[in-house]
């Protein structure tokens, strides 16, 4: 075990921590730029052991039973370190740290309550039709699981797999970005804790080139990616070797409908949270606003208002504000679609390029809003992952949908509007994988994912345990359970 969770170049393998033997990845601190440690990854002959790991640990025998005693263990072992948690999250990816405490490890907590729920409620085995008690479906785990995690949610987006996999009865190697490592290595800790068989869990550190050797193993039988679309595009390739299956979630450009009949300050302080929310780095962030021109001045008048307001702060400052974004590359990404969306004629109402007044370092962007924002323009298509919101009128409920449609993304969707046919209408019009209403989030449990290129499976719940497990039907042998 190593004796400091957060040095960031030891892997888990086949029970036994290991130092890494692959190259250095060089990061920093988001909030002042400073060098951290590298990260030191792991080699391709560790990547290749950590596989065989897997396939020796037995894990793919265990017993539901078994299963949920460890997720109760790796419950508890995460809520022990809860505050370790939030600190190494708060600290390697710049999320404010009430927002790391209460959103990111909040989050992992409440999927994982609702995972445990889901696994009760539906047993691996289930009788197919009421009159054949000969008949049945077995859901089995689908074989050796890789694990490819991204940095903006880093706890989060490990347990909706890890804790999927755990339960589905898949062994598991786990690869988290390099920018989310140190998050992983509390969570290798708490996996020990939860007392898996050697090998039953597994963590490599790296990069893309670490992610790849691990999908290109034909040996893996189940890839659970979450990513950019352009790294999930290279992994669905890889993938196709073998026609492994692929659980993919993958970028986001999530329309945010406002009608006139909605009550706007609400709806606008809603939508700016959302979008400014972690920074600005969530996949499902509600960064594209549609509103209707009724209403729309109002509107842009009050989002400039509140985003000119919105404190921009360290991450360890307490209390709702916009931290760094995670890296000089990130940084320069959305200074990169800032600068383009006003070359091509959207009206800046606040914010604007530059880093944020009052800091001479680190990566803080001007929590930003621009007007006029229309489909052509790249700030209209592409993910921006920054603190940006982009506004758009519409004139009519069909134009509203048709905007909203109008990206290569399908990940989430937002509606606004006191009219309920309406709203049931819009959220059916939505080509996404998630709609909210009125700010109602999702009940944990409840799936996760998108279409489009924003992915394909479902994270979450028994969703995201299914996506582990292959489906065989059985006829003519009863449920052991049933006929004892
Ligand atoms: P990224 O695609 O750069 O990296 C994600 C992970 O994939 C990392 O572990 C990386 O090392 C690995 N990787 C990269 N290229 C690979 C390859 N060719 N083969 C194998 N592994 C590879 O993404 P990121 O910058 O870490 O995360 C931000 C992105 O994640 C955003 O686009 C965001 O929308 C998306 N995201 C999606 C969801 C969702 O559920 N839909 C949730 C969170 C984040």
């Amino acid at each position: 075990m190593p004796n400091d969770p957060a040095v960031p170049h030891r892997l888990l393998i086949g029970g036994a921590w290991q130092t890494a033997q692959g190259a250095p990845l060089a990061r920093c601190d988001p909030a002042t730029e400073e060098s951290r440690p590298p990260v030191i990854a792991a080699s391709p002959e560790q990547v290749a052991r950590a596989v065989a790991a897997a396939q020796q640990s037995g894990w793919q025998a265990s017993t539901p039973d078994r299963r949920l005693a460890a997720l109760d263990r790796l419950v508890e072992a995460i809520g022990a370190r809860a505050e370790s948690f939030a600190q190494a999250i708060s600290h390697e990816i710049g999320a404010p740290i009430d927002f790391a405490r209460r959103g990111q490890v909040g989050a992992a907590l409440d999927h994982l309550a609702a995972m445990r729920a889901s696994f009760i409620a539906a047993p691996d085995d289930a009788p197919v039709a009421p009159d054949r008690p000969g008949d049945r479906v077995r859901y089995e785990p689908a074989g050796i699981a890789a694990l490819i995690t991204p940095w903006n949610w880093p706890l989060n987006q490990v347990v909706l797999k890890a804790g999927a996999a755990l339960l589905a009865g898949c062994p598991m190697v786990l690869k988290p970005s390099e920018l989310g490592t140190d998050t992983a290595m509390l969570f290798a800790l708490c996996m020990e804790d939860a007392g898996l068989p050697d090998g039953a869990f597994n963590l490599l550190t790296g990069g893309a080139a670490t992610g790849a050797a691990l999908v290109a193993d034909q040996r893996v039988e189940v890839i659970s990616f979450t990513g950019s679309t352009r790294a999930g595009q290279a992994i669905a390739a890889a993938a196709a070797v073998g026609f492994r299956r692929t659980i993919l979630e993958m970028g986001g450009k999530s329309p945010n409908l406002l009608f006139a009949d909605c009550d706007l300050p609400t709806a606008i302080r809603q939508g700016l949270a959302h979008c400014f929310r972690n920074n600005g780095q969530s996949c499902n962030a509600a960064a594209r606003m549609l509103v209707a021109r009724e209403v729309y001045d109002d509107a842009v008048a009050l989002a400039a208002a509140l985003a000119a307001d919105t404190p921009v702060g360290p991450p360890d400052l307490s209390g709702d504000h916009v931290g760094p974004q995670v890296s000089a590359a990130q940084f320069a990404h959305v200074q990169g679609l800032l600068g383009s969306g006003l070359a091509e004629g959207a009206r800046l109402v606040a914010g604007g390029p530059g880093r944020a007044p009052g800091f001479a370092r680190g990566f803080f962007t001007r929590p930003s809003v621009l007007a006029d924002v229309t489909p052509q323009m790249r700030v209209f298509r592409e993910e921006i992952f920054g603190p940006v919101l982009t506004m758009t009128p519409f004139d009519t409920e069909d134009e509203a949908v048709a905007l909203a449609n109008d990206t290569p993304y399908g990940l989430a969707g937002y509606i606004q509007t006191t009219d309920p046919v309406r709203a049931d209408r819009v959220a059916r019009s939505l080509r996404v994988g998630m709609v909210q209403v009125n700010g109602q989030s999702r009940v944990p449990g409840a799936p996760f994912g998108g279409v489009k290129a924003s992915g394909t499976g479902r994270e979450a719940g028994l969703w995201g345990i299914r996506a582990f497990q292959e489906i065989k039907s059985i006829s003519g042998a009863q449920i052991p359970s049933l006929t004892s």
